[in-house]
């Protein structure tokens, strides 16, 4: 089981790594749509780490909150996808940590972003980099891996996924009415992904 703490010093990590990066995040959104994705995430764990998460029970009730939180603050199109994937992941994620059990997860997670924001692989969004690091862990759960080199292999492989959106064409969100502008960016909610799946990784014990 994962502890409230772990969780608590994730989110300090991600906010401190949003707030470092808005600039950069609102320059690639702003090439494919209206460049607020650097402020609209650092806002939304700003405002999550102003919880107080010592109230919860235990971690999954812990990134639910936060979940709800990010839903409620971080606003534009991200805000309910990524506040679901922390919903679903915190709804989901097993007591006795298992490859299996964290893929099965954030297999959750994905899922609910894909069925709330519609978009499939390809699309140019986080999906494509949630789908890619999950196709790791999966792989390596058939082959027997262990969690910790299973996860490394998944952070990997999301940062290769995100840069891979670079030569994509965008078709959700906004970004898809700048589709033919769209080649050879990288799209920042893949970035952002990619980022919280880093800085989740290291706390994964
Ligand atoms: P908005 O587009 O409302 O301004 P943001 O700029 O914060 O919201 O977020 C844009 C990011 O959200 C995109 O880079 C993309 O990764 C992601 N996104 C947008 N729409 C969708 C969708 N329908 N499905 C999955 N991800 C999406
Ligand atoms: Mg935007
Ligand atoms: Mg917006």
């Amino acid at each position: 089981m994962p502890t409230v703490a772990a969780v608590s010093e994730w989110l300090d990590e991600c906010t401190h790594v949003f707030e470092g990066r808005v600039d950069e995040l609102n320059e690639l959104d702003g090439i494919l749509g209206d460049g607020d994705h650097g402020t609209n995430m650092y806002r939304g764990f700003a405002a999550a780490r102003r919880l107080d998460l010592s109230e919860c029970p235990n971690a999954n009730d812990a990134m639910r909150q936060v979940g709800m939180s990010l839903v409620g603050t971080v606003g534009g199109a991200s805000g309910p996808l990524f506040g679901t994937l922390l919903l679903r992941v915190g709804a989901t994620w097993p007591d006795h940590l298992t490859l299996a059990g964290v893929a099965a997860s954030l297999r959750q997670g994905t899922n609910g972003v894909m069925a709330r924001g519609k978009a499939v692989r390809g699309d140019k969004t986080m999906v494509d980099v949630l789908l890619p690091a999950l196709d790791s862990l999966e792989a390596d759960a058939r082959r027997g891996a262990d969690l910790e080199s299973a996860i490394l292999d998944a952070v990997d492989a999301a940062d290769e996924a995100r840069d891979a959106t670079a030569a994509m064409v965008a078709h959700r969100g906004r970004s898809a009415l700048k589709s033919e502008s769209s080649v050879g960016v990288v799209d920042p909610g893949a970035v952002s992904t990619a980022l919280i799946l880093r800085t989740g990784a290291t706390r994964i014990r």
